[in-house]
């Protein structure tokens, strides 16, 4: 049985599989705009005092430029601007983001998702496995959760297609526990990582305000730490499955 039923998953808890959680005290507003600019479907953010703040293309027929918006910030921030009209929303984000794609026009309801990390203690028990958030679930500032997902799908692909071929049961314990091994340590690395990014960038402490603008301007110099990044980030890095090479 392969649990891919989300971050409260019911089979995660029905396995009795313990899971750590830490509030990250933020809540993601999400909806849907329309700016003006062309966003040449780029994905932007906007690392601001209160949290990220992510423009993220959408795929549209037509000249449209649609994106959908993830807005990380304090709880009360988010109800305040979950209750902003429309339009004064719509300025507010055009404001947060320098009015780089001119005018932005909401289309949605703006809704907020309380943002909490989790962690499963472990994956897999015999004839069962996590995957996704059912295993893990990450702050969406570096828009890496369905990645982690389907990265966690390919190698418990590739293990479980390996045992077949060995002749090995496809729930036998050290079938899963490589699943297990392969994807616990690399998730757990991404999971520090966003932890790390959210505080430092949350940070109001001048000397660690003034150690985020130097990092980041000095990861923007630093060509090839920023290529690591990246490559880490689009998972060209490490012992990938051979579905994702
Ligand atoms: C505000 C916010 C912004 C995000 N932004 C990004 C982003 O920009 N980029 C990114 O990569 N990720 C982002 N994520 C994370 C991303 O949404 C998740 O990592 C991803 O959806 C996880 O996929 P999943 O299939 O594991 O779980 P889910 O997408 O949660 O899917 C689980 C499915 O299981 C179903 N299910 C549950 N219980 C049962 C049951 N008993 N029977 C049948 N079906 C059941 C659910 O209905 C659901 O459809 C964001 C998350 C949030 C909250």
């Amino acid at each position: 049985m392969v649990a891919a039923d989300g971050a409260r998953s019911p089979l995660r808890d029905l396995a009795g599989i313990a899971v750590s959680e830490r509030d990250t005290g933020h809540v993601g507003l999400v909806t849907t705009v329309r700016v003006a600019a062309p966003h040449g479907e780029v994905a932007r953010q906007a690392f601001l005092p209160g949290g990220p703040l992510a423009f993220l293309p959408l795929a549209m027929d037509g000249d449209e430029q649609h994106c959908s918006i993830v807005w990380s910030t304090s709880p009360a921030e988010a109800e305040r601007l979950a209750g902003l009209e429309r339009k004064a929303l719509g300025e507010a984000l055009a404001a947060a983001i320098d009015h780089r794609l001119g005018e932005v026009t909401v289309l949605d309801e703006a809704v907020g998702f309380p943002l909490v990390q989790r962690h499963a203690e472990r994956y897999t028990l015999p004839g069962f496995a996590l995957v996704g958030d059912a295993a893990h679930g990450i702050h969406p500032l570096a828009g890496q959760g369905v990645n982690l997902g389907l990265m966690d799908a390919a190698v418990l692909a590739e293990e479980l297609l390996a045992a077949r071929q060995r002749g090995v049961m496809l729930g036998d314990e050290r079938v899963l526990a490589r699943y297990a091994r392969r994807r616990r340590g690399d998730n757990a690395g991404m999971l520090a990582l966003m932890d790390g990014f959210r505080l430092l960038f949350g940070a109001r402490h001048p000397a660690l305000s003034l150690a985020r603008n130097l990092g980041m301007s000095g990861v923007d110099r630093l060509v090839p730490l920023k290529r690591l990044l990246l490559q880490q980030a689009t998972g060209q890095r490490g012992r990938l499955p051979a579905s994702c090479r």
